[in-house]
């Protein structure tokens, strides 16, 4: 089964990817775990995307589009695969799709997880971190047991400058601006499938895994 996941930040991307990975059986491909690796193991693409990043500079598609291919080229990739943050532009989605003809594969489906952007921001504002240990907490969905103090060693919890509502809607903003095309892309190709993630996160994979469910592969 070979799947897009895309969502905007706060959208539960993460969580979805899991319980997908783990039922399917097929790997979760995020592009920074798939350029680590490619580094990591120091194939001449992984050289090159290095050279770029070292800059500062964004790593040129064609370089993107073989790291993608050399990682879908993978044994674990034989029951399909997960892609996460990959493709990012129409050049990138058109790339993949010759990429993949190539394979003699194609997409099965494009996921999208829907969320209210009202919705995100109070999810993403909610976000609180402690100091000393690390241990995040969310005023709504998962408050510490005083208001304001880290449960295990009682520091004053803060709100990080990225989880400000300011940032948080400027965050979203520019990702809805990046993600609307891919959306519309795929939606004419047929791809799409919207789930709605504004609803408990059993549910949402319920959803997914009833779209998913009458796929064998
Ligand atoms: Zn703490």
């Amino acid at each position: 089964m070979n799947l897009i996941l895309m969502g905007l930040p706060g959208a539960g991307k993460g969580t979805q990817a899991e319980k997908i990975v783990e039922k399917y059986n097929i790997p979760h491909i995020s592009t920074g775990d798939m350029f680590r690796l490619a580094i990591k193991e120091g194939t001449a693409l992984g050289k090159e995307a290095k050279s770029f990043m070292d800059k500062g500079e964004l790593v040129p598609d064609e370089v993107t589009i073989g790291i993608v291919r050399e990682r879908l080229s993978k044994d674990d990739c034989e029951k399909g695969f997960l892609l996460d943050g990959f493709p990012r532009t129409i050049a990138q989605a058109e790339a993949l799709e010759n990429l993949l003809k190539d394979m003699n594969e194609s997409l099965d489906y494009v996921l999208h997880i829907d969320v209210p952007t009202d919705q995100l921001v109070e999810r993403l504002t909610g976000r609180r971190v402690c100091p000393t240990c690390g241990a995040t907490y969310h005023v709504i969905y998962n408050p510490p047991k005083v208001e304001g103090k880290c449960d295990k060693d009682g520091s004053e919890l803060i709100q990080r400058e990225d989880d400000k509502p300011e940032t948080v809607r400027k965050r979203l903003d520019v990702n809805i601006e990046q993600t609307q095309p891919m959306l519309d892309f795929y939606k004419d190709k047929g791809y799409l499938v919207t789930i709605k993630g504004d609803q408990d996160i059993n549910q949402v994979f319920k959803d997914i895994d009833e779209k998913l469910g009458g796929l064998s592969k």
